[in-house]
């Protein structure tokens, strides 16, 4: 075969990679379609690695198979990790990732001067800046998820200036860089910029933010791989990286307006530090509570409950118990729907990723709007280890700090059960008016535990 047939082949092999790429994104949109969209992204990048390894202008592999080793030692574990860890092991990837489309980049420069052209110059500056941002960036995130660092917003004043300062300093280096490509000191101070830079940008940034941040530091790395497909003229990486880019921005921005949040407010708001002042002036107020055995004499007389899941059902890893009880309403004839908030949990996806791990079927997984026209006719609203998203405050009180977030109207059913441990507010740290409602009974205890034990009630009831 002529070096130009082999070029062809790759070339049809890429578009046939960057066909799968686009799928796997629409597929992954729905949980139904959602693994055919993994396997579709997986073969798409195994294609794209062996077109890219069949290039003529590969001309030894030995180092390319050992770094193949050592990348899947690495990348195995980090696999594995716990469902509630996923969210710093993506940070650990993105970080990953923009390391090395950073080294890419170094490595065009030093092996380009003194031939590098001022457009190439431009196009490697830019992508070695976002690289090197987004690869301290993700690691912090990561520190900050998996609690090695601080959770805490660290902040000082003019902080942001500060800040703000070094990326103006980075981009004049890129200028000055572009201006004359010849001066590989001033490139390495860029790239030592940019990597601080990259710390100070996520420091602020509270732990619980993380997930927004690495979503759009995600789109960072999308946006640094395409940048390196100019560089070094692939399409199949210009293709990948803006579509990485691109749907990382997305999901940003819809976790933002289901927060009912400014990407500046996540960025520079320092949000997430616990407001407790509120919630104790309100301690006056009467909450009513009930047992196990009340909750499951009030769910089996139901004909229609919906269960709201949260950020707690996940720490006490419920969902397995939540399945029970599905299963043993559904038997008793109760029509058991889940309504999922866009943002319960601490990551997109989380409780649809949770309920699915415990097999339950993705069709009474109901998204909020849906579930909000359904509210008004159900008979209980059983909610495990959720919160703020279903506040409704947040439709009320316009002092509120979640004022304007999108929440599920679980107040508009007959009525409402709580599982969670104690009056403690959750992410926004603010109280919630629901609790003190006549129709509202608290349920306390850990998840897993209390529904364990509305399981055993009802099956004990039932034989
Ligand atoms: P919240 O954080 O509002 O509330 C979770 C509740 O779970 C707490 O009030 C806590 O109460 C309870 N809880 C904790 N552990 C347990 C346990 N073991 N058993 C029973 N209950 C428990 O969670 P939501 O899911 O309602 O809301 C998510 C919040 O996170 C929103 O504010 C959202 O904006 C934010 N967020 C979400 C992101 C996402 O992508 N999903 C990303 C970033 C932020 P108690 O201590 O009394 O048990």
């Amino acid at each position: 075969m002529s070096a130009a047939q082999t070029l062809q082949i790759i070339d049809a092999v890429y578009i046939v990679a960057v066909v799968l790429f686009i799928l796997a994104i629409k597929w992954l949109s729905s949980p139904g379609t959602a693994r055919h969209g993994v396997l579709a992204g997986e073969i798409g990048a195994a294609l794209a690695v062996a077109a890219t390894l069949a290039d003529p202008q590969v001309v030894q592999y030995k180092w390319i198979i050992i770094t193949l080793i050592i990348g899947a030692g690495i990348g195995i574990p980090l696999g594995m990790v716990k469902m509630t860890a996923v969210p710093q092991r993506t940070a650990l990837s993105h970080a990953f990732g923009a390391l090395s489309a950073a080294m890419i980049g170094i490595a065009e420069y030093y092996v380009g001067i003194p031939r590098v052209t001022r457009f190439e110059m431009g196009e490697i500056a830019l992508e070695v800046i976002i690289g090197s941002l987004t690869f301290t960036g993700s690691l912090i995130a990561a520190g900050k998820l998996q609690e090695i660092l601080p959770q805490r917003p660290i902040v000082y004043k003019g902080q942001n200036v500060v800040s703000l300062s070094f990326l103006a300093a980075a981009l004049l280096l890129a200028v000055a860089l572009v201006v004359n490509p010849n001066y590989p000191h001033l490139f390495l101070i860029m790239v030592a910029v940019a990597l601080a830079f990259g710390v100070m940008l996520v420091t602020p940034i509270g732990g619980a933010d993380m997930p927004t941040v690495i979503s759009l530091l995600n789109s960072y790395a999308g946006f640094s791989a395409a940048l390196l497909g100019f560089v070094l003229n692939s399409k199949v990486l210009v293709v990948a990286g803006a579509l990485d880019g691109s749907s990382g921005f997305i999901l940003s921005v819809i976790m933002c307006k289901a927060m009912n949040r400014s990407f500046t407010n996540v960025m520079f708001g320092a949000f997430g530090q616990v407001q407790s002042s509120g919630v104790a002036q309100k301690e006056d107020r009467t909450v009513r509570s009930a047992t196990p055995e009340e909750a499951a004499g009030i769910l089996a007389a139901a004909s229609k409950v919906v269960i709201v899941p949260g950020y707690g059902m996940a720490v006490a890893q419920a969902q397995h118990k939540v399945r029970e009880l599905f299963d043993i309403l559904t038997k008793k004839g109760v029509d058991v729907t889940f309504g999922i908030h866009p943002v319960a949990g601490r990551m997109p996806g989380h409780m649809n990723v949770l309920l699915a791990e415990a097999d339950i079927p993705y069709d009474r997984l109901k998204e909020m709007d849906d579930v909000n026209s359904d509210l008004p006719q159900t008979d209980v609203a059983l909610i495990i280890g959720a919160n703020d998203v279903t506040n409704p405050a947040a439709r009320t009180d316009q002092g509120s700090p979640i004022y304007g977030m999108p929440i599920l109207d679980v107040d508009k059913a007959q009525t409402v059960m709580v599982i969670k441990r104690s009056m403690s507010p959750g992410f926004a740290g603010i109280d919630n008016p629901l609790y003190y409602l006549d129709k509202t009974l608290m349920l306390f205890g850990d998840a897993k535990g209390f529904v364990g034990d509305i399981v055993r009630e009802l099956s004990g009831g039932h034989h």
